[in-house]
């Protein structure tokens, strides 16, 4: 007799057993599919992939629709292609530029005086990089047994998705049914109701894969995409400009975000406050003048760049989904879904950057994603833990950070329950080159009382992602002071500051280190 626990007979008789997902040889399902995962970025294939991996039949779509200059890429979504990745390989190769600088102070001979990165090598090095990827995912989705059809799927009904399987013009619509449907379809950016915005404007869509060296650049926005962008061209030479409408990094720690400007000023990336955009127009000289007001003074101004980037955030893709044909609940424009991820049609699903109020990050999408999968076809009962999840600004002093801001954990607890313990630090690779270290700092956000419980730590300096990843597992472990004092460190790395934070901004004592191994 077959060991296997029967967890649930489906609708179109196939076993979910605890194993996975398994087919009666003689029945003929309902669905052509148990599972139709709709977008191909990181939250659909790890859904699509781990689902196949249960033995649930699988078919993913993905598209692409081009930006309005004509970028487009292959499968993967943002991440792959206009996100994470690139990101961090222009944010690298502008570390590098500084690193050279810092060789000489360390003994190195670098001969040429005029050292120039060359964007359109370094934009070749990027692409070529994404293509291979794009490659191999295709290849990892025929392996895992996840059918792709690269077409944009939209609800014809609750149960049946609907394509159109060729671009060539009067090609038929076609349709699949499945007895689920994951909706991961992402976002992408917005761009400003201004005249010359769209015709004249770029997105982080365009940027990574950008022919023309961008030059003096406007960016518009001061959230993750607008100050990483600004830091990475800053680094590769070009002159960025930030354009702030309210503050910088909203939702973020207050004083940690300041001190990230504070960075990004002193190395000459000017800030325009409170200023939105009013027109983009194109000169004759071909360059974009770009008319704004300062929402403070009221006053009206106007300066010429090479580039203008929109980095005003992401919308939800659900306009194409014809998702009241399914009785879809959405808002703004992303969907509503319970704690199970569940929309409010029990068997259609979303995850990833979709979903109404989560973080929008890789990891979120990819574990939701997973996650989902498998207690779709696998008989489990974890959720996805949207709390505590670790995040990283790429900005040449990287800031990284887990659990609450000082604010927030002000605000939940009140001031006289919260503990913050702070200092400033001075990395030993600093010194020989002399790199500014007035904005290497960190500090945890702790419970005034008992073993002082942390509920948030926050970094800015080198590898700061590095530095806190494995604090993020130790604060989801509970974490406390007394721990974090009792821990060893690592000598000399600046991860190990954490283990030597003695002082409270309560103390009002000076967080200025005298020496760096005192
Ligand atoms: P996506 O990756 O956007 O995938 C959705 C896919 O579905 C896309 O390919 C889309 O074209 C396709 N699609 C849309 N509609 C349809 C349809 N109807 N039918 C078929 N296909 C459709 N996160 C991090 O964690 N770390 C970072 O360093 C980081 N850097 C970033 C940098 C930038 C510039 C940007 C823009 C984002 C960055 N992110 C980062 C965020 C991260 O990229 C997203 O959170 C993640 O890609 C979301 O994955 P997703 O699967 O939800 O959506
Ligand atoms: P954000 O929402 O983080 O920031 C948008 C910025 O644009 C804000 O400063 C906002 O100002 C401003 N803004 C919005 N509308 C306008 C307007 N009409 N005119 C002028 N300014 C405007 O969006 P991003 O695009 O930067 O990032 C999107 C998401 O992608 C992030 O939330 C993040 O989750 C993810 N991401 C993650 C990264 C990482 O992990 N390192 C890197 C990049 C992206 P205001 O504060 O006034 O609203």
């Amino acid at each position: 007799m077959s060991t296997i626990k029967l967890l649930r007979t489906s609708s179109h008789n196939a076993l979910r057993t605890s194993r996975g997902w398994c087919r009666h040889a003689a029945s003929r399902p309902r669905y052509d599919y148990d599972l139709v995962v709709l977008g191909g970025g990181s939250a659909g294939l790890a859904c699509a992939k781990e689902a196949a991996g249960c033995g649930a039949r699988v078919l993913c779509f993905d598209y692409v629709k081009p930006t309005p200059v004509g970028t487009k890429w292959g499968i993967g979504g943002t991440c792959v292609n206009v996100g994470c990745i690139p990101k961090k390989l222009m944010h690298q190769a502008s570390l590098l530029g500084e690193a050279v600088h810092e060789a000489v102070a360390y003994g190195w001979n670098v001969d040429d005086k005029n050292l120039r990165p060359d964007w359109r090598k370094l934009v070749r090095s990027v692409q070529n990089h994404i293509k291979s990827v794009n490659w191999v995912t295709r290849v990892d989705l025929r392996d895992k047994k996840v059918e792709y059809v690269n077409s944009m799927g939209s609800f014809r009904d609750s149960h049946t998705i609907e394509y159109v399987a060729s671009t060539s013009p009067g090609a038929e619509s076609r349709q699949v049914t499945s007895e689920y449907v994951v909706v991961a379809v992402g976002g992408r950016p917005r761009y400003p109701d201004i005249p010359g915005a769209v015709e004249l404007g770029i997105t982080s869509d365009d940027i990574f894969s950008y022919e023309r060296e961008p030059g003096r650049t406007l960016v518009v926005g001061a959230g993750y995409v607008g100050l990483e962008c600004a830091c990475f061209l800053k680094g590769l030479g070009y002159e960025p400009t930030v354009m702030v409408r309210s503050i910088v990094l909203r939702g973020f720690d207050r004083q940690m975000s300041d001190l990230l400007a504070a960075m990004m000023t002193e190395r000459g990336i000017p800030f325009l406050g409170t200023t939105i955009p009013k027109a983009v127009e194109r000169q004759a000289d071909g360059r974009l003048l770009v008319r704004y007001r300062n929402t403070t003074t009221q006053a009206d101004g106007s300066d010429v760049f090479d580039t203008v980037l929109w980095a005003i955030g992401r919308k939800g893709l659900i306009e194409e989904l014809n998702l009241e044909a399914a009785g879809v609940r959405t808002q703004d424009d992303k969907i509503v879904v319970d704690a199970a991820e569940a929309t409010s049609v029990p068997h259609i699903f979303a995850v990833g950057d979709i979903i109404f109020g989560r973080p929008e990050l890789t990891p979120v999408a990819i574990l939701a994603g997973r996650l989902l999968a498998r207690r779709l076809f696998a008989g489990a009962t974890q959720l996805m833990d949207y709390d505590d999840v670790a995040t990283t600004v790429f900005t040449p002093l990287e800031y990284s950070c887990v659990g609450m801001s000082e604010e927030t954990a002000i605000a939940l607890r009140g001031a006289d329950n919260i503990e913050v313990f702070h200092g400033y630090y001075k990395p030993t690779e600093f010194f020989i080159p002399q790199k500014s270290v007035r904005h290497c700092y960190l500090k945890a956000v702790a419970e005034v009382s008992g073993d002082q419980k942390i509920l948030g730590l926050h970094y800015i300096g080198p590898v700061a992602g590095e530095v806190i990843q494995g604090f993020a597992a130790a604060l989801k472990s509970g974490l406390t002071v007394k721990t974090l004092l009792n821990t060893v460190g690592i000598h000399p790395t600046t991860a190990e500051e954490f283990t030597r934070l003695s002082i409270t901004k309560r103390s009002g004592r000076d967080p200025t280190p005298a020496s760096c191994c005192s």
